[in-house]
């Protein structure tokens, strides 16, 4: 607390985990006489560079630019990359450590790490979004690499940005490698990845409600955000049989009362991904629909909410309004949206409530599913890497159970994850000695 006082997000992600971890740690001398969980909540490296880029007026403008090397006991740095002017070194340092459990959950080798800067893509022109991606990789490209580090997309880094870093890591290191994941069909991508994060949290809802013999079919779902996550966390929910009523930006949210269809999702896909317009435009081709300016859409009436758009989106008061309107299950597609309060209404009233290092890391999975295929030279069908995406968010599902399962028969999801993430990064790092 001493060191990290002025990382708010950062100590509210380490505080959630250590007081999981800390009783289990007691109980477990080792892990407490070789100092841990003091070591992993020190980055093992944590870049910051100047950005320097040419907008479309020739003003010369500097953002600032981060890589946070969080852990790589399991294996090479792997997280996303943000791009939002909220960006500093807290929110890039909570991120990074929540990944380091995400990851070991995924039981893939992956260390955890993230990055991004505080440049804001809204307004911008294509060629400014392709002038800022070169800039700041190159600096990046000296930090990174296919077993050193691995960088994703994340918030405001999607299919477009990846393909401008990846052109200028190209060039400068003169080679094709799976340096980045989230990559284009042609050029070394996975089937199922856009999909991946949002299909996971699904899943994983749905491995939820199958304990209480209940499932997606026939149920009301509320969904926050509009980017990869919301979009795809919708369209699976749709597959299943549930019926959505909203979707969110930072402006406000979208109530649809008959529910979002898959032909109402594809105008949001094209209004968001290639239009890159506002959720509101959907009430101008939906006028039976409501939009609810600069509010969260946690006071609309639901079975299952997916908060898959920012941290700390739901607080107390949203937790208590969705409880009171009868919401069983809360599945995290975005990192950290509950805020501690919310967390412990959800477990004080026993719902099922599955956090973002469980129910989102279909995501970083599939994109350790897509540097398998690029060491193999080699692609896997839709089928295929669909299969193991489902395979790996069960066993997650199973991971929670197994640490978090209480005396009463309630599953503690939050618990669960966070000592299963922890147990094996842990013994790693204990057999690597002090380094
Ligand atoms: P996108 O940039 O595609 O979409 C983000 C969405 O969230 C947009 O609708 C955006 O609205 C909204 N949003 C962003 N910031 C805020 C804010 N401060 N207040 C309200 N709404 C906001 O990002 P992703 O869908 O990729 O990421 C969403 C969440 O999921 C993040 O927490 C991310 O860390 C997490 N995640 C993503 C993974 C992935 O594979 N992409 C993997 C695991 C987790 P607007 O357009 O107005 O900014």
């Amino acid at each position: 607390k001493e060191r990290n006082g002025h990382e708010p997000e950062f100590l509210q992600a380490v505080e959630e985990v250590a007081e999981t971890v800390i009783p289990y740690i007691l109980e477990h001398d080792i892990y407490r006489d070789k100092n841990i969980l003091t070591r992993m909540v020190e980055p093992e490296r944590l870049i910051s560079f100047r950005v320097s880029w040419v907008d479309d007026q020739g003003v010369i403008k500097v953002n600032r630019g981060y890589r946070v090397q969080m852990n790589s006991a399991i294996g090479p740095y792997k997280g996303g990359l943000r791009f939002h002017p909220t960006v500093n070194a807290s929110i890039l340092k909570f991120l990074a450590f929540e990944q380091v459990f995400k990851n070991s959950l995924t039981t893939l080798p992956m260390g955890g790490g993230k990055g991004g800067s505080d440049f804001d893509p809204k307004g911008k022109s294509d060629n400014e979004i392709m002038r800022f991606c070169h800039a700041f990789m190159s600096e990046l490209f000296r930090h990174i690499g296919p077993n050193t580090d691995v960088p994703a997309g994340d918030i405001g880094v999607g299919g477009r940005e990846i393909g401008f870093l990846f052109g200028m890591y190209k060039k400068l290191r003169n080679e094709f490698t799976g340096v980045l994941t989230g990559k284009g069909m042609s050029w070394g991508g996975s089937l199922i990845r856009p999909e991946a994060t949002g299909y996971g949290t699904v899943y994983f809802a749905e491995k939820m409600l199958n304990t209480k013999g209940d499932d997606f079919k026939g149920k009301q779902v509320v969904v926050s955000g509009s980017g990869n996550v919301a979009q795809f966390a919708v369209e699976k929910s749709l597959q299943l049989g549930a019926k959505v009523l909203t979707m969110s930006d930072s402006s406000g949210y979208i109530y649809d009362a008959v529910g979002i269809d898959s032909e109402k999702l594809a105008f949001v896909m094209e209004l968001k991904n290639v239009k890159r317009g506002r959720i509101h435009e959907y009430v101008e081709k939906y006028p039976n629909a409501e939009f609810v300016k600069g509010r969260t859409p946690w006071d609309v009436s639901c079975d299952i909410a997916l908060p898959c758009a920012t941290q700390n989106e739901l607080n107390e008061d949203d937790a208590n309004t969705l409880l009171s309107n009868g919401c069983i299950c809360v599945s995290e597609g975005a990192n950290m949206p509950s805020t501690k309060e919310a967390i412990t209404a959800f477990h004080k009233a026993k719902i099922l409530f599955a956090p973002g290092k469980a129910s989102n890391a279909g995501g970083v999975a599939t994109s350790g599913l897509e540097m398998t295929q690029n060491s193999l030279r080699f692609n896997w069908t839709r089928e295929e890497v669909d299969n193991k995406l489902k395979e790996i968010m069960c066993n997650i599902h199973d991971s929670c159970i197994k640490y978090g399962k209480e005396e009463d028969g309630y599953i503690d999801y939050v618990k669960g994850a966070n000592i299963a993430g922890f147990v094996k990064v842990a013994d790693a790092m204990l057999a690597q000695g002090v380094v």
